[in-house]
């Protein structure tokens, strides 16, 4: 039993009440989406009981073992990479994707959904700061495939995600989620649908996330504790 987790707990969601606070936004318009990725169904069955109900997961093939384990109320949504061949479990899996990046897996997605006879939320992954590393559109590639994603017809279009540098101050950072929050509201713009998600904000940034408009923050090693399998987004 890991007696820090409530504290932890309690001080995330003061930090996020006070990040709201600060930018005149109504706290409710933020979601906290705990990354339980690396820790097992016993750290994710004391969360639920600490009242969180939604996880994130980056890996399907974890995720495949793991979920099983947890109480069967909880919902899980995809915040890794998707490989292709992993798309009929992460469908059977996860109520929403978050790292929809590109074409191919929008439309691979949704014929699986066809398939399972559901629809699913998905975000758009962007890669804001273009780093050659990451996952993720480009921002010029961001409108057509959430033209291609509002066109399927069961896939919902939620909004857009991204994994910023990681930069040591959260000022270097602000840059970064600021873009994509006027990145999205461009697309809302031409598309004239909601797109009302922002994904956006980790354990080391997540308030200056929420100041820039994020809805939800994935939050793993500040709520959980320190990873030891290294697991880098
Ligand atoms: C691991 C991970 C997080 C959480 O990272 P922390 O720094 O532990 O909060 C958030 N988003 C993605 C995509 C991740 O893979």
């Amino acid at each position: 039993m890991d007696n820090g987790f409530q504290e932890r707990l309690e001080g995330i969601r003061r930090r996020m009440d006070g990040a709201c606070a600060r930018a005149g936004r109504d706290p409710a318009s933020v979601r906290l989406l705990p990354v339980s990725k690396t820790f097992g169904p016993e750290a994710i069955r004391q969360a639920a009981e600490a009242g969180l109900d939604v996880f994130g997961e980056n890996k399907v093939q974890e995720a495949l073992a793991k979920i099983p384990l947890c109480p069967g109320r909880l919902h899980w949504h995809l915040i890794g990479h998707l490989q292709s061949n992993k798309i009929r479990p992460a469908v059977r899996l996860f109520e929403t994707v978050h790292s929809a990046d590109s074409i191919g897996l929008l439309e691979r997605l949704d014929a699986a959904c066809a398939e399972e006879g559901r629809r699913m939320d998905v975000l758009l992954q962007v890669n804001v700061s273009g780093e050659s590393s990451k996952h993720g559109l480009r921002p010029e590639e961001a409108r057509a495939a959430a033209e291609r994603a509002n066109a399927l017809p069961n896939l919902v279009l939620k909004g857009l995600m991204t994994i910023p540098p990681a930069l040591p101050e959260s000022e270097q950072i602000r840059p970064h989620f600021r873009r994509l929050r006027e990145l999205r509201d461009g697309l809302r713009d031409a598309l004239g649908i909601p797109l009302e998600e922002l994904s956006m904000g980790m354990s080391h940034d997540f308030e200056t996330a929420i100041e820039e408009g994020a809805t939800w923050i994935r939050v793993g090693s500040a709520l959980f504790g320190v990873r030891t399998r290294g697991e880098e987004p």
